[in-house]
């Protein structure tokens, strides 16, 4: 199977409760040969009406920190999300959506085969690198699993809610900016 196939097999998936309720699966965009791999916690209405992740506000913000270290999700970066379905009214996904959706996210990494990960937000933050993991006080740092390095940061849409988090958010992305240039081969 390649990755289009994977792609095809996922945007009819019903595994768990939320392929009801849902308009599109939101697969993930970006560069199939990424270093840097973004991971979100799920759709919102946005994504789930276009079937791309991070498009409303949130993902406008997100561009935006993207471009400030020379990221563009159409060249040199993959975004994804924990759950391809959009949660109704956007409340967190469920244990077992998250257990139920991420063999997805695992083909995903086995073929992209990123050398950072950058959880946004405490949920993808405690789906991937640890089950307690305390954004507010751990964002920003690196943390090394299998060979592959994980950080995180706020998820955009903390960041409209919360704007005095801006400035650490941003100096999340320079110290990514640095472990960048330190660790990939192509992204620069
Ligand atoms: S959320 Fe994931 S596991 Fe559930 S139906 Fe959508 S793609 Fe399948």
């Amino acid at each position: 199977m390649d990755f289009a196939e994977l792609k095809q097999e996922c945007l009819v998936c019903r595994r768990c409760p939320l392929c009801k309720t849902r308009t599109n699966v939101v697969f993930g965009q970006g560069a199939q040969d990424a270093e840097v791999l973004f991971v979100g916690e799920g759709p919102g209405q946005s994504e789930d009406e276009k079937g791309q992740p991070f498009v409303g506000r949130s993902g406008q913000l997100l561009d935006k920190y993207l471009f400030a270290i020379d990221l563009d999700r159409s060249r040199n970066c993959y975004i994804a999300n924990i759950v391809k379905c959009r949660p109704p009214q956007n409340r967190d996904p469920l244990p077992e959506e998250r257990e139920a959706c991420m063999p997805w996210l695992r083909e995903q990494f086995r073929f992209i085969r990123p050398k950072i990960i950058v959880c946004l937000g405490r949920i993808a933050a405690q789906s991937m690198i640890r089950p307690d993991f305390a954004i507010t006080k751990e964002h920003g740092q690196f943390f090394e699993k299998g060979g592959t390095l994980f950080m995180a940061t706020f998820h955009p849409a903390a960041l409209l809610r919360n704007p005095a988090q801006k400035p650490e958010a941003f100096s999340d992305f320079a110290v990514l900016r640095d472990k960048i240039r330190e660790v990939c081969g192509h992204t620069y």
